[in-house]
């Protein structure tokens, strides 16, 4: 399978003749002798792509920007280790648990905020989700469990089936939210043995991340169809992207897109401060003017609700009005579930 992926610059350029910036890149990747987010593109993808502005292209090809990082971004920009008691498990909220089954991805999105450990260990010991088992008999208030990486999907099938059924023994109701990119990125290798694990579940969500309606290509459309036909529920999480989906058109076409294939437009989330995303990022004055004109425009059912995960561990947000409590020249200031004020950087273009 490794040669239908690209994990070098000079491979990528073959293919792709890439553009000064994207060039500089692995330059300074040379010069510093490391990589902060490793490149691996699936060939279906890259063949996709047209032009410099493409979507898939801005997702997947690396950026001399990458190196540049403003004051406010932070390598772990949700506060993951903050709440981790476990190796593989951040417990941030009570009655929900995030388990990091593998580290691994098809393709390693280059806005990605989880970046500080994308791409870098690989999947979990089944010793160590014994001892998140263990901790979730004990922890009786969680009900659901989201599981993510990394892709949850690109976890070694045995190590997520061993996962599900460990979590299927604990004998309580647990909700399961499998979080995975695979279908669109790299549709090809999903085999038939896991979408029949994932459909045998009770209670199981499968949450993508669906940036732009060019991912939906045929062979995406036909492995959703697959898991529709296996009665899983389906929701997709977009990430607001500077130069991929920064148009309330673009917004709007994804939104239908997503409902004719019966996936819920579920969240559409401010790009958090990950160290070398700032090129990603929509200022949050513009984004939440570009919000405000989608809610006009499109049902209930096509509109995503615009999260926010308040930087450094503060949790999420809505970013409707009712969370903002306010704003001054340089920040907005938004309270969480727990009534703890956060604040969230008013930059410029
Ligand atoms: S699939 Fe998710 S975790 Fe993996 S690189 Fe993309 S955004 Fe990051």
């Amino acid at each position: 399978m490794m040669d239908k992926v690209v994990t070098s610059g000079e491979k990528l350029n073959n293919y792709l003749s890439l553009s000064k910036e994207e060039k500089a890149f692995f330059e300074e990747c040379e010069r510093k002798g490391n990589q902060s987010l490793p490149l691996h593109v699936p060939l279906s993808w890259l063949e996709r792509i047209e032009g410099e502005d493409c979507p898939l292209r801005k997702q997947s090809v690396p950026h001399i920007n990458e190196f540049t990082s403003t004051g406010e971004e932070l390598l772990d920009p949700i506060g993951d280790r903050r709440h981790s008691p476990l190796k593989g498990l951040i417990h941030h909220y009570d009655d929900r648990v995030l388990v990091l089954i593998t580290d691994r991805c098809a393709m390693y999105c280059r806005h990605c905020f989880r970046r500080h450990f994308t791409g870098r260990g690989g999947a979990l010991k089944e010793s160590e989700i014994d001892s998140i088992l263990d901790y979730l008999e004990e922890h009786k208030e969680v009900h659901e469990v989201i599981i993510s990486g990394g892709d949850a999907l690109m976890a070694p099938y045995n190590r997520l089936e061993y996962l599900l059924n460990g979590l299927n023994d604990l004998k309580r109701p647990l909700v399961k939210r499998v979080g995975t990119r695979l279908p669109l990125v790299y549709p090809d290798i999903i085999s038939e043995r896991i979408l029949n694990l994932l459909g045998a579940q009770k209670s199981l969500w499968l949450v993508m991340q669906i940036n732009h309606v060019k991912e939906l290509s045929p062979a995406a459309i036909g492995i959703i169809q697959e898991i529709r036909k296996r009665g899983i529920p389906m929701l997709n999480q977009a990430v607001l992207l500077k130069g991929v989906n920064d148009s309330v058109e673009a917004q709007i076409n994804l939104s239908y897109a997503l409902i004719e294939e019966g996936i819920k437009p579920y969240y559409l989330f401010q790009g958090d401060l990950a160290k070398g995303t700032s090129h990603f990022r929509v200022p949050l004055d513009r984004a939440l003017e570009l919000y405000e004109e989608l809610g006009k425009r499109v049902s209930h059912l096509a509109l995503p609700r615009f999260g926010l995960d308040l930087p450094g561990g503060g949790g999420k947000v809505n970013l409707e009005a009712s969370s903002m409590v306010r704003k001054d020249e340089e920040y907005y200031y938004f309270r969480n579930g727990k009534g703890q004020v956060g604040r969230y950087p008013r930059e410029e273009e």
